[in-house]
């Protein structure tokens, strides 16, 4: 028995067999060619690639082609570099320069092209390394007429192990059939992380090594709440995930019986459980947890495809999609907020020393009219198709806020004069994730119909810690008093100016805290699906009264560790099933 710890991608717990996605590893021949034999050479590749173009756009077919998948617009990119000239040129070059087989040259070619991408600081472009790979791998099948595994093809139910997945790969799979995931790459914004869980497949990514740890048919243990990965249990560590499987199913089951019941406190204040989604398809699962609404769309995900920027009528198309298929439940889309630890090519990003306090989200937006005007015209085209609210992130002070409105009104006027038909109320909200935000709050809540506390870049801001470097993890404290007074400060200011307030930061997901956001006012949670019913149960069980009684404690307190303690105490009291070990 082995116990691996890895990245918790996707919640849940599987168990099962190994199925060893290793890609088999194509052994890339290597052999000259004479100068008769160039021509013939290039022929041979190019059969290929046509052969290996039709296989994705069938793959894209299989996805609902445009109108399908949104994800799979990657497919489109991978057939995009399978026509990229400069590609194809330097195979060729190696073909007839240095008489090489079109597998060598090939296999040269996309090497020189991952290094420099994986050299890269930047993620996004590291991460198309794996894109340039997957096609190659393609294209090498092809040459050598081969076939790959076919994920679309697992005939029973297995945990699938692999290096890394990509892309293609997760899309393809069968979902029914994989009941787990673990790889040795990977990390929470992958796409791999992203499809697992969207699809709430249990998911352990960024293993290092599992690869090496395990063999096809190994039984394995997949727990994705912790990011544990148990090889070849014994008999005590299998009756001891069996029942916490069984518990979680059950909890699971249990909880789901709240779908239709509202997210009500014993004394009767109606609170809103929202779902925050990263792609269209993630309604599905919203709805059927019971989500009263979409919380938060993070639109920028939709940017952070390999290709060209979305244009107008792609965004449209996508909006539209997750508009409708909520029926009469409100869609809250914030605006690009890309920049900071996301970056983007093919945008004017420069390298700045300090890109958490530097040129990102709204101000990237507003420094690029162009992208951010194309979005709103898509937004507001979108919004005939159902309750749309838009929302602004990162915004620290009036003048900003009055930029940005000027900017949308701006739109809805061009709108108006070319007759564009378009939902004229659409309610405008903002995030509020900058302390200087939090602290104006009365005099924000004036100009706007709603706000949403963004708890995971308010606190790295208000305590001076980088939300995503784990040495100052420790640091990272939601119960900070000075993370409290200020969330007390916003909702205060929203109320007083009759504007609700919801929190669509991780903090809102987190069981411990909800009994604190209730008495301090939230009116609003928006967290991932899979933690509303949970998040139901704990509102349900309390008053208004015990909450706003916690709430009165806990501000008599000095220190992070004081509140924590003693709220986890009050918690565990109460829901014995959260003590997780
Ligand atoms: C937040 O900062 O809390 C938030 C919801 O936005 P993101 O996590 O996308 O930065
Ligand atoms: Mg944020």
């Amino acid at each position: 028995m082995k116990i691996l710890k890895g990245i918790s991608a996707s919640q849940g717990i599987a168990i099962g067999r190994v199925f060893f996605y290793l890609d088999e590893y194509l052994k890339v021949p290597e052999y000259k060619i004479c100068e008769s034999e160039i021509d013939k050479e290039i022929e041979r590749l190019n059969k290929a690639i046509k052969k290996t173009k039709k296989e994705l756009y069938k793959l894209k077919e299989s996805m609902g082609g445009d109108k399908g998948i949104s994800e799979s617009g990657f497919l489109e990119a991978h057939i995009l570099m399978l026509e990229d000239p400069e590609l194809l040129k330097r195979i060729k070059t190696i073909i007839k320069k240095e008489y090489s087989n079109a597998e060598w040259a090939l296999n040269k070619t996309i090497q020189e092209y991952i290094e420099i991408l994986s050299a890269s600081q930047d993620e996004y472009l590291r991460e198309r390394a794996f894109d340039i790979r997957d096609v190659a791998k393609r294209l090498l099948a092809n040459l050598l007429y081969k076939n790959r595994i076919d994920l679309s093809d697992i005939k029973e139910e297995v945990i699938l192990v692999a290096h890394e997945l990509l892309p293609s790969d997760t899309l393809a799979m069968d979902k029914r059939m994989v009941k787990g995931i673990a790889t040795d790459a990977g990390g929470k914004t992958s796409h791999a992380a992203i499809l697992a869980r969207a699809f709430e497949i249990p998911a352990v990514l960024g293993l290092g090594n599992i690869t090496a740890e395990v063999r096809n048919g190994d039984k394995i243990i997949v727990d994705g709440t912790t990011g544990t990965i148990i090889i070849q249990p014994d008999e005590a560590a299998l009756e001891l995930y069996r029942n916490k499987l069984f518990e979680w199913q059950k909890k699971e089951v249990e909880l789901l019986d709240l779908k239709t019941i509202p997210a009500e406190t014993k004394d009767g204040k109606k609170i809103f459980l929202m779902a925050n989604i990263e792609i269209p398809e993630e309604t599905e699962s919203a709805l059927s947890h019971g989500a009263d609404g979409i919380g938060l769309y993070r639109s920028e995900f939709f940017f952070m495809q390999p290709g060209k920027f979305a244009s107008e009528e792609e965004q449209y198309q996508a909006y539209s999609k997750v508009l409708s298929s909520m029926e009469n439940h409100s869609v809250t889309i914030r605006t690009i907020d890309l920049g900071g630890d996301k970056m983007l090519p093919g945008t004017n990003f420069t390298e700045e020393p300090n890109p958490i306090l530097g040129w990102r989200s709204i101000r990237f937006c507003m420094g690029n009219r162009e992208i951010f005007e194309t979005q709103l015209r898509a937004l507001l085209r979108a919004s005939v198709h159902g309750q749309l609210k838009i929302m602004f992130p990162m915004i620290s002070g009036v003048e900003e806020l009055d930029d940005v409105l000027a900017l949308y009104n701006q739109v809805k006027r061009d709108f108006d004069n070319k007759g564009v038909e378009y939902d004229h109320n659409i309610p405008l909200g903002i995030m509020i994730e900058v302390p200087s935000a939090a602290m104006t709050a009365d005099i924000l809540a004036r100009k706007v119909k709603f706000f949403s506390i963004g708890t995971n870049d308010l606190i790295q801001y208000t305590i001076a810690v980088d939300r995503g470097n784990e040495k100052v993890a420790y640091l990272y404290e939601p119960f900070h008093p000075g993370v409290l007074r200020l969330l007390k400060m916003v909702i205060e200011g929203a109320h007083s100016q009759s504007i609700p307030v919801s929190m669509c930061g991780e903090m809102a997901g987190d069981p411990y805290a909800a009994v604190i956001l209730l008495g301090l006012g939230l009116d609003i949670f928006s967290m991932s699906s899979l933690s509303i019913p949970e998040i139901k149960n704990i509102i349900r069980s309390v008053s208004m009264i015990e909450a706003e009684e916690l709430v009165g404690t806990i501000f008599d307190m000095k220190s992070y560790r004081e509140i924590d303690r003693f709220v986890r105490g009050w918690m565990d009291e109460r829901f014995e099933y959260l003590r997780r070990e």
